[in-house]
């Protein structure tokens, strides 16, 4: 077994926490952004000083590669990405490159031999933060092996028109052709030069830390759906209209979210999430009763048949009256679980139980670039415990310790997938 290098790692962690740095523990890096190329400078400036060759494709997604004994192998890749949310932390996304370039950084200083081409990645724009949607680059590279209801919302042409969100007329495309990392289209990630890939990550939930574990051996992305729910009724003067004539949409739609919350609540099933995030009132004025108010519920769960069931809810909002206005819902966008391969899950808790890793079996909640490449090639990913749960925050934390355990984790796990 082979293990990875806490100094080296504390040092990278320290590094890249200064690329974007907020001024109050965490970062701000939108993709494609002057903090973006830094850190992405200092990733190939490392890459190469092991002697890594350095590759681009034409979403400015990066390729650092280590050549291995029998270079007509398909490469083993290892990816995560480097921009943040607004105010985000020093580790989503970027714990993943990190951990990828000290996989690298190790098998080099050790010499240990190894037969593919070992290669460390960047994902371009994961968060979509500034230009929308998340999981922009994976959604485009992988487009050809997506489900078509998928797909379609990320092919390149849309991508590239996508408007950043601060001035609403810049595009991801214009970014793109400023950076001096878009390349290729020939070197996009692919099945014919890829046998697998790896994304080291920190959970984002506190199911590591609550059970005392110190890596998490990720088999699934959990399967979900999000719906809009709109409640329409009749905007009025709110000085002049008696309280029993009106079709007020604020309080129908408060009703109709408690009777939700209600009704799931009974399947008391474990594991079931939902959320609703996001609310439009029009007209939104004060002195206006309101006359639509537009609602979304997120609904997360592995087994179909149970999000079935939480759909059977949501749509019987639409059977009934809920304070004189009338309700319809409508499904936004879902996708089912995916499941990572089960022998490169089998290589992580492998790795795990033979370096006396603590490490259990979890899903992730989140969306993942891991889990539209699932779709391609071989992909599995591994967890590293969030202190209290917190993430996509300044307060995200994760020790060096725990970085540097996922990340000999995922060197074993390589190797193991390099003797197959
Ligand atoms: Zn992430």
């Amino acid at each position: 077994m082979f293990t990875c290098d806490k100094e080296r790692m504390k040092n990278k962690i320290e590094m890249f926490s200064n690329f974007g740095d907020a001024g109050h523990g965490g970062i701000t890096r939108y993709s494609l952004s002057p903090e973006a190329h830094q850190a992405r400078d200092e990733f190939v400036n490392r890459m190469k000083e092991i002697g890594a060759s350095i590759e681009t494709d034409d979403m400015a997604n990066i390729y650092a590669t280590i050549t291995g004994s029998e270079p007509g192998l398909k490469r083993i890749v290892m990816a995560s990405h480097a921009d943040s949310v607004k105010n985000g932390g020093n580790y989503d996304g970027i714990l993943g490159v990190i951990g990828a370039m000290e996989v690298l950084e190790t098998i080099t200083a050790e010499n240990i031999p190894h037969r593919h081409p070992i290669t460390a990645m960047i994902w371009t724009n994961e968060e979509g933060s500034l230009y929308p949607p998340a999981m922009m680059s994976s959604g485009v590279i992988c487009n050809d092996y997506l489900p078509a209801d998928i797909g379609k919302n990320f092919k390149k042409e849309k991508m590239l028109a996508s408007k950043s969100i601060l001035d609403k007329t810049s595009t991801f495309g214009e970014a793109l052709d400023k950076s001096p990392y878009k390349g290729d289209g020939k070197n996009r990630l692919n099945p014919n030069d890829y046998m697998a890939m790896f994304e080291f990550h920190i959970e984002q939930g506190p199911i590591l830390e609550d059970a005392g574990n110190e890596v998490g051996v990720v088999t699934a992305v959990l399967g979900m759906f999000n719906y809009r729910i709109r409640f329409f009724g009749q905007a009025d003067h709110a000085g002049t209209t008696p309280m029993h004539k009106r079709q007020d949409a604020l309080y129908a739609a408060a009703q109709g979210l408690c009777y939700l919350h209600e009704e799931i609540d009974k399947l008391k099933t474990p594991g079931l999430l939902y959320t609703t995030g996001e609310i439009m009132c029009h007209p939104n004025i004060h002195t206006v009763i309101p006359d639509l108010v537009d609602f979304s519920i997120d609904v997360r769960h592995e087994d179909p048949g149970l999000r079935a069931k939480v759909l059977d809810i949501v749509k019987s909002l639409e059977k009934k009256e809920w304070a004189r206005c009338k309700c319809e819902v409508e499904l936004a966008w879902q996708r089912d679980t995916v499941y990572f391969d089960k022998e490169l899950a089998g290589y992580v808790k492998e790795a795990a139980d033979e370096l006396g890793t603590k490490n259990q079996v979890i899903n992730s909640g989140a969306g993942h670039d891991a889990q539209f490449v699932s779709y391609m090639i071989p992909t599995t990913m591994i967890f590293a415990p969030s202190k209290d749960g917190h993430s996509h925050c300044e307060p995200e934390f994760t020790t060096v310790e725990q970085c540097t355990k996922g990340a000999s984790v995922m060197l074993n796990a390589v190797l193991k997938t390099d003797r197959k």
